[in-house]
């Protein structure tokens, strides 16, 4: 069947015939290509079509597609079977890697996915502070937990409605929503709600929503905040997690949060989330404490052996190597931006942190969503159409940041350069 045909199909028995919504191609005025395989920096459609992946599963393929160490550790795991829904070896060597690239953290959950594991730090939060209220910024995306899929209400400072339907106003009203980067504000919340915060949450390197690189002393302000007002700090590192270094942004800030959610690296690829922390906060988790958390999945063998695997190769010397593909990668395109077709693309640039890149129309640094240009998307149509014809296949919507690999090596930058000028 050809990928028009397996889409038509699909239309009639699943709901946009996708199973999560960006994979539709919404706004990109063409269906969306099916991928038929994928090996090392490359995707191939059903028809044979090769494309240059900088989407890369959104983030869990560090070390790209069907890595070889990490595809034999997987094939000799089958053979022993792939749930047992009871203790097995597998996890315990997942978590020891975990723990010992994260001083802070004692203990480690496994869960199936970063929503998940987002949910579970939220509800132990909560369960340990005895208090109900969440802040969460305005920018940062942290799964389709329904408490977490609000944006900013019209009234004070902090209020919040929901921006999906079926997430009812009780709920909506636990989270209070600030801007990024605004301490003032950030003060001010926590004066009006005495006692009221159990946590907050932010992605320190917010990357679902742009790339909006937040600054050292907001980020330390914003832990300070949250020791004087004695509410939990919750970093949600599921996509800067081991991806911006070999600890994630606790390393690169040098802050202590008091929970950290993972996911997408630690799996390798394989479906899996994580939420760490001190002994003293993760032992109210049951079957110790009185926060109920369970998953018939958790802790799945193959996910735990791909995560293991893939950590394991990412030793110092890799995030030296990563960065320097990176730097090559950003280069040629921002280099094509200037150039290309008596400059069509010219006020393009790649906003870069490491290996994660986001094509932004402007030369101003954003860092939050009300610096986002408001015509992003109609600006991206014609960029994402001119490298997809080209065989470059970014993640199809202008919000989306874009993911370099250990596999985007020199070879893959010399073809993305004969790609993007041919
Ligand atoms: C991807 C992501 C999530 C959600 O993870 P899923 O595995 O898609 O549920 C949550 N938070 C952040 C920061 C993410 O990047």
């Amino acid at each position: 069947m050809k990928g028009q045909e397996i889409h038509n199909q699909s239309l009639k028995v699943v709901p946009g015939g996708v199973h999560s919504p960006v994979r539709s191609f919404k706004g990109m005025n063409r269906p969306p290509i099916y991928f038929s395989s994928g090996n090392g920096a490359y995707l191939k459609d059903m028809a044979g079509k090769s494309y240059l992946d900088f989407c890369m599963s959104f983030g869990p393929l560090i070390l790209g597609h069907k890595n070889s160490l990490v595809e034999k550790k997987l094939i000799h795991a089958l053979g022993n079977g792939w749930s047992f829904g009871a203790c097995e070896p597998y996890s315990l060597d997942l978590a020891k890697q975990v723990l010992g690239k994260i001083e802070f953290a004692d203990q480690i959950r496994f869960v199936n996915s970063g929503t998940e594991a987002v949910m579970t730090a939220l509800r132990l939060a909560r369960g340990y502070k005895n208090r109900s209220k969440i802040i969460k910024f305005d920018g940062c995306y942290h799964g389709h937990v329904d408490s977490m899929l609000i944006k900013a209400g019209s009234g004070l400072a902090g209020t919040a409605t929901s921006s999906s339907a079926g997430v009812s106003e009780a709920v909506a009203s636990e989270t209070l929503i600030l801007p990024l980067g605004d301490l003032d504000l950030l003060r001010k919340c926590f004066i009006d709600h005495p006692g009221e915060i159990a946590g907050v949450i932010i992605e320190p390197l917010p990357a679902n929503n742009g790339l909006l690189e937040q600054t050292d002393l907001f980020l330390k302000g914003l832990s300070t905040l949250c020791r004087e007002f004695d509410a939990l700090l919750i970093f949600d590192e599921v996509i800067s997690g081991f991806r911006v270094g070999p600890s994630g942004m606790v390393g690169v800030t040098g802050i202590t949060p008091d929970l950290a959610v993972y996911g997408k690296i630690i799996g390798g690829g394989l479906p899996v989330g994580a939420v760490a922390g001190p002994r003293k906060i993760m032992e109210f988790l049951a079957p110790l404490g009185p926060v109920y958390q369970a998953g018939t999945l958790s802790a799945n063998p193959l996910a735990m052996i791909g995560g293991q695997a893939t950590l394991e190769l990412m030793s110092a010397s890799a995030y030296l190597e990563l960065e320097k593909n990176s730097q090559r990668i950003s280069d040629l395109f921002n280099h094509w931006f200037s150039e290309y077709n008596s400059g069509q693309f010219s006020h393009y640039r790649l906003q870069r942190v490491g290996s994660l890149f986001w094509p932004v129309p402007t030369n101003k640094n954003i860092g939050k969503t009300s610096d986002i240009p408001s015509d992003l998307a109609d600006q991206f149509l014609p960029l994402f159409s001119t490298l997809l014809e080209k065989g470059i296949y970014l993640s199809p919507n202008a919000f989306e940041v874009g993911f370099c690999s250990m596999a985007h090596d020199e070879e893959v930058a010399k073809d993305l350069e004969g790609r993007l000028w041919s």
